[in-house]
């Protein structure tokens, strides 16, 4: 049983990341971002809100995320763990999932931190607009996202550090590396 999340800065491969931790150690992954971009697509009424927001890089307001997120973590595949992937973004996010937890009596496990730095950042999300044609990854909205994560997503890294459950792992190398080390490090952190 592993109750984890991974958070990185946008471009930083957490989805990537996040899908082979999921495979490795059998647990659900749930990316915000994936579901948020389902709903997109599915024009219901969730994504007709939540795109007004992806679009520009802009945070999804709480009031929409944090009750998506208490929705997804009652299924019943949650039960044997989960690995968060994108949430939680903001300190009051990270407040709002300690109570859906403490409701739970559960606490999470490790919280592992994909570092990279800006310019490579910006580098990788432009190759990747080509291929995907995401609406959110032209250069403009890529620096406002940037921001964003180190305005508010590295105070949330902070309270995991000062809790003792933060991993860093340098997201930088070919993926089959950064997956080893990744690997590496759950498992350092959970034999600690
Ligand atoms: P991602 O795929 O994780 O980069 O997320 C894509 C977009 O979805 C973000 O730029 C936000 O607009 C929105 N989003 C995803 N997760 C969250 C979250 N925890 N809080 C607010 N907005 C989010």
């Amino acid at each position: 049983m592993t109750r984890m999340l991974i958070i990185g800065p946008p471009g930083s491969g957490k989805g990537t990341q996040a899908e082979r931790i999921s495979e490795r150690l059998g647990v659900v992954a749930i990316s915000t971002g994936d579901i948020f971009r389902a709903n997109v697509k599915g024009e219901t009424p969730l994504g007709l809100e939540a795109k007004k927001y992806m679009d520009n890089g802009d945070f999804v307001p709480d009031s929409v995320t944090n009750k998506m997120v208490r929705d997804r973590l009652s299924e019943s595949d949650v039960q044997n763990g989960f690995l968060l992937d994108g949430y939680p973004r903001t300190t009051a996010q990270v407040d709002y999932l300690d109570e859906i937890l403490a409701d739970g009596d559960e606490k999470l496990d490790v919280v592992l931190q994909l570092t990279a730095d800006d310019e490579e950042l910006v580098h990788r999300l432009l190759g990747r607009a080509k291929e995907t044609g995401r609406s959110d990854d032209n250069e403009a909205v890529i620096r406002h996202r940037l921001d964003l994560y180190h305005q508010q997503t590295e105070a949330v890294v902070a309270k995991y550090a000062e809790r003792g459950i933060l991993t860093q792992v340098d997201g930088i190398g070919p993926i089959d590396e950064v997956t080893n080390r990744v690997m590496q490090a759950i498992k350092a952190a959970q034999a600690a």
